[in-house]
């Protein structure tokens, strides 16, 4: 498949080759990710959940986490320690109860057009074709479906090895091509930034590697910032800019990793001495977290 060729392949998009140098007038213009606030900025963020009968729960305590236009930052920790709650923050389907939370430099108040969120579970519609699954937003949204977002649907699933199947329902495909069609209607939306959480964890480990490699190529293609949730220290390793490690519940940073493996990555980065070492090293950090 055409998306797949390309992304063990040579060919490197400009956003990807500019991530390794640095700035310099001629590349001021297209260097844009740099300049300006974050993508995503939360200082000080400390949130506790109530419940009915009065208890509560402090999931997060005093996170700072600081997010660059197209950068790939991958989350790890325990369960229960947050990091879905990060997503909901982010996205604005949640205040936090302390700190602030800005997305490009503005503070979040309600859920925003440029920010797409993937989940664990794909979430379709089962009585909906896949085609009509993508466009769904729109149609619930405005009533109908426009040409624009009709050919760009067919392109997104196209890019996602799903062309052949735009007319099936959800119950006739797998895990994995249903996650794809998650992954397709989350970026028919184009949003800036695209928040995953778990996406692939509820899949098989090859169809795992299939769609993370997917996932890269993509984003050769239509740069995105990313929150990535993650219970795999390879997924992150493969995927990230950045990889934030938290404690168990209150949940903290406790470390951030820059991934320095090159770009563009494949599978093949995995055979990179280098992806042995941060393994090791990463798991450590996480393992001395969740020990006790
Ligand atoms: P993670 O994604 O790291 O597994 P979550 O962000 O889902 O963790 O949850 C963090 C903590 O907050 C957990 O202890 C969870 O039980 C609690 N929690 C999450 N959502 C709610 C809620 N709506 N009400 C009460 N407690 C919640
Ligand atoms: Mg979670």
């Amino acid at each position: 498949m055409n998306s797949r060729s390309t992304s063990t392949g040579l060919v490197a998009s400009a956003a990807e080759a500019m991530r390794s140098q640095p700035a310099s007038p001629e590349t001021m213009e297209t260097t844009s990710w740099l300049a300006g606030p974050a993508a995503v900025d939360l200082k000080s963020v400390t949130h506790t959940f109530r419940s009915l009968d009065r208890s509560t729960v402090t999931a997060l305590s005093d996170i700072g986490l600081e997010v660059r236009r197209t950068e790939f930052v991958s989350i790890i920790g325990p369960s229960g320690c947050g990091k879905s709650t990060i997503l909901r923050l982010i996205s604005g389907l949640l205040k936090p109860s302390s700190g602030t939370v800005s997305v490009f430099g503005l503070p979040v108040t309600e859920p925003r057009d440029d920010i797409a969120l993937v989940f664990q579970r794909p979430t379709l519609l089962p009585w909906l074709s896949v085609l009509d699954n993508v466009t769904f937003p729109e149609k619930h949204k405005t009533g109908r479906v426009s040409k624009e977002t009709s050919a760009g649907a067919l392109e997104i699933l196209e890019m996602v090895g799903l062309q052949d199947f735009l007319h099936k329902r959800p119950s006739e495909l797998s895990g994995g091509m249903q996650q794809r069609v998650a992954i397709a209607r989350a970026l028919l939306q184009d949003p800036d930034i695209l928040l995953m959480d778990e996406p692939f964890s509820a899949l098989d480990a090859l169809t795992r590697d299939e769609l993370s490699v997917e996932l890269l190529d993509i984003l050769i293609r239509r740069p995105k910032t990313v929150v990535f949730v993650t219970h795999s220290i390879q997924e992150a390793l493969l995927l990230s800019d950045r990889i934030v490690v938290m404690s168990p519940r209150p949940g903290k940073v406790t470390e951030t990793i820059t991934v320095p493996l090159p770009r563009p990555r494949g599978l093949n980065s995995m055979l990179d001495p280098l992806f042995a070492e941060m393994t090791g090293e990463i798991r450590s950090k996480v393992f001395t977290r969740t020990r006790h």
